[in-house]
């Protein structure tokens, strides 16, 4: 990931606008992407009520959060899953190492996590000289070429085939150059294979943990979060303390609205149900199961109600895919784990927003992310939330450096545009003299940014109160 304090986010934005291989890749995923999802959901009364479900699920268990968790925690450890809590995320990652180190492990084996993505695992355990090899297809191409994820679902979604055989060519020992998709995909599965009976532990993520049974619900489609769920004898699991629910019964429901919104899947080829280490008898399986529960600033966000709704998030990553802001940069743009519009509220508030305050900005609040969401996330509030808190000041503000986005210049023209719109006379001014000189302003400053991709718009001669008094209707 880019250094979070070099964070220049316009800068990020005119390098992926200017990138139109970047654009085409994007564009083309996208469409499909949305293609398929529509498809998948095709009776928009059923697709309702199925959020609804979703949403009063979610708004459930976050209500009972504490409650849910304690009973996750004596429910795993009743099935002789090892439970692990961290506040930060570097406690999370020396438990981890710790795990490891125990079992004098050099190679872990990972599935798609976005939190281990959150914690910086991998470079910290790299920097602990430990191997980390990634074996989701995306994840193992971005991995090779050295990029973070620019996708919550999708990580390589930036990049097209021949760019895919180009890093395998180049960075794969021994391999021979070809686009052909089969032959990539047999590529890469036989640089993993091995590596799974190698790795002495496999982590993974987690979609959904269930409180009442203890089980960890794990979504894929390539099924190498089963190998590393179950070939390694170790086997870490890692959440965000958001991802329990109540129920086993709850889980069809979101499992349904996560795979039709991530894929336009009614299922994925797996669906993994992780409940214990290897029992006795049983012929494969892990002999240790660790979950490690992570908080790192989402018990703040749950203390305050209206951004407790973003631990709603089940992570399909449809509000990035029908982001107009998103389609067009992609997800490196956004300089930290979580891009598009999700990623716009929950990264200030765990990064706070001095360094992350700007990604707000990144939206035309056309409502499309909240309109998609399949738990109802108010997507848009939340960005106009975030937009607050970064100018904000005293009692209504929370987020951490709440008001270091507050910019004298830009406080003074909302008053003068406040004035301008709040005084007839000043208003009539106003619209006179841009109606005699605007149309010949220079583009200068902020008008050449806006104006150099967009028409700019022209100014009527004449205002409607000049037009409404010449025709005699003006009241006044
Ligand atoms: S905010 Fe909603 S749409 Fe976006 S990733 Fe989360 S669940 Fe999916």
């Amino acid at each position: 990931m880019p250094e979070h304090s070099a964070f220049n986010f316009k800068a990020n934005i005119d390098k992926a606008l200017a990138d139109g291989q970047l654009r085409g890749n994007l564009r083309s995923a996208m469409d499909g992407l949305r293609v398929k999802r529509r498809a998948v959901f095709p009776a928009a009364d059923e697709l309702e009520a199925l959020r609804t479900q979703g949403e009063a699920i979610k708004r459930r268990a976050l209500s009972r959060l504490p409650e849910l968790l304690t009973q996750l925690e004596a429910k795993c450890t009743a099935n002789g899953v090892q439970v692990h809590w961290a506040e930060t995320k570097e406690e999370a990652n020396r438990t981890v190492l710790n795990i490891m180190r125990r079992h004098g492990a050099e190679l872990m084996v990972k599935g798609k996590s976005m939190v281990s993505e959150e914690m910086g695992l991998n470079h910290f355990l790299e920097d602990q000289g430990l191997e980390v090899m990634e074996t989701d297809l995306g994840e193992f191409i971005i991995q090779l070429a050295g990029e973070p994820p620019s996708h919550i679902i999708v990580p390589a979604v930036h990049k097209n085939k021949d760019q895919i055989a180009k890093i395998f060519h180049e960075l794969i020992p021994d391999t021979p150059y070809t686009e052909d998709v089969d032959e990539l995909t047999a590529i890469a599965r036989a640089t993993l294979r091995q590596k799974y009976f190698q790795g002495q532990v496999g982590l993974s993520g987690v979609n959904f943990a269930v409180a009442e049974t203890g089980t960890l619900c794990l979504v894929e489609n390539e099924g190498n979060g089963r190998m590393c769920t179950t070939v390694p004898p170790v086997h870490i699991a890692v959440m965000g303390l958001e991802k329990v629910v109540e129920k086993l019964e709850e889980v069809p429901p979101l499992l349904r609205l996560l795979t039709g919104s991530a894929t336009g899947q009614l299922i994925t080829t797996y669906f993994n149900m992780i409940t214990s280490p290897r029992r006795k008898g049983e012929k494969d399986g892990p002999q240790e199961v660790h979950l490690l529960i992570l908080d790192n600033g989402r018990s703040a966000m749950l203390n305050d109600p209206e951004l407790r709704q973003s631990l709603q998030c089940i992570r399909c990553g449809t509000c990035l895919n029908h982001c107009p802001v998103y389609v067009r940069i992609g997800g490196h743009a956004y300089g930290f784990v979580y891009p598009g519009p999700i990623g716009e509220v929950i990264t200030p508030q765990l990064e706070g927003l001095e360094k992350a305050g700007a990604l707000a900005g990144a939206s035309s609040l056309c409502q499309a992310c909240g309109e998609v969401c399949p738990v109802r996330i108010p997507l848009p509030d939340l960005i106009r939330r975030m937009r607050r808190e970064g100018v904000g000041q005293g009692a209504d503000c929370c987020v951490r450096d709440c008001g270091t986005k507050r910019s004298a210049l830009e406080s003074l023209a909302w008053k003068a545009w406040a004035l301008l719109n709040t005084s007839p006379r000043l208003n009539a001014l106003n619209n006179m003299i841009l109606g005699r000189l605007g149309n010949h302003l220079p583009k200068l400053g902020p008008l050449a940014a806006w104006t150099t991709g967009r028409t700019a718009p022209r100014f009527a001669p004449k205002s409607l109160h000049q037009l409404a008094n010449e025709e005699g209707l003006h009241r006044d």
